[in-house]
């Protein structure tokens, strides 16, 4: 799949509001500022492309990216540190579990968790919605660049095993935007799983 070939299709609020739901979707969620807009921007080599979802307005919206007819990334919305009211956090949940439990297009989800704080709540939250909808989960530890080596790769190691009980669905590595650290893995995960 060539990515850099991805380009802004639509926001949506519901899942009606989404694009047909044909050939093959891989989704981005993480919590805000765990390095969503960074990965997808480097993965698909354009500066500004998640920006995008990034408009006041949008954040809460599912928004679509596409590679070609067929091949697109989604980036999920995700609530922040900000305490968000209680009736938007559940809009938000119904919305988001409607999309991971209904659209037959999605083959997988990459989760964003910033390598220094891993697999907070939200990440949790995804990571139960993700495995009662059957859905594989590709975890990506961003920001690697804040560790050394050693330190990161002992926090893979230690979040692999944390996640070792949702079974082989659930697979995680390291990640930076920054250092483009494990862009090539994520391309290779992001290409199985978009085959057509
Ligand atoms: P989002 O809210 O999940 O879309 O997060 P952003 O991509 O906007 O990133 C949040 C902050 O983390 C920004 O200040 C980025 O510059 C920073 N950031 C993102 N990726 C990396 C990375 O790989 N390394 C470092 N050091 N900082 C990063």
């Amino acid at each position: 799949v060539d990515f850099r070939q991805a380009s802004f299709v639509t926001s949506a609020a519901k899942l009606s509001q989404c694009p047909e739901d044909i050939g093959a979707e891989v989704a981005f969620a993480g919590r805000s500022n765990a390095g969503k807009s960074s990965a997808i921007n480097t993965l698909c080599d354009q500066k500004a492309l998640a920006r995008t979802s990034k408009t006041p307005g949008r954040t809460q919206l599912i928004n679509f990216f596409a590679m070609n007819e067929e091949q697109r990334l989604v980036d999920l919305p995700g609530y922040g540190y900000a305490k968000v009211p209680v009736a938007v956090k559940e809009h938000w949940q119904k919305h988001l579990s409607d999309y991971l439990e209904r659209r037959l297009c999605l083959r997988g989800v990459i989760l964003l968790s910033d390598i220094r704080h891993p697999l907070k709540e939200f990440d949790i939250h995804m990571l139960d919605w993700a495995a009662k909808a059957q859905m594989p989960v590709h975890i990506l530890l961003t920001k690697a660049d804040k560790l050394k080596r050693g330190p990161a790769q002992s926090t893979l190691l230690g979040v692999q095993k944390a996640v070792s009980s949702y079974g082989p669905q659930v697979t995680a590595q390291v990640f930076s935007a920054t250092k483009r650290t494990g862009l090539d893995q994520l391309r290779g995960h992001l290409n199985a799983w978009l085959d057509l």
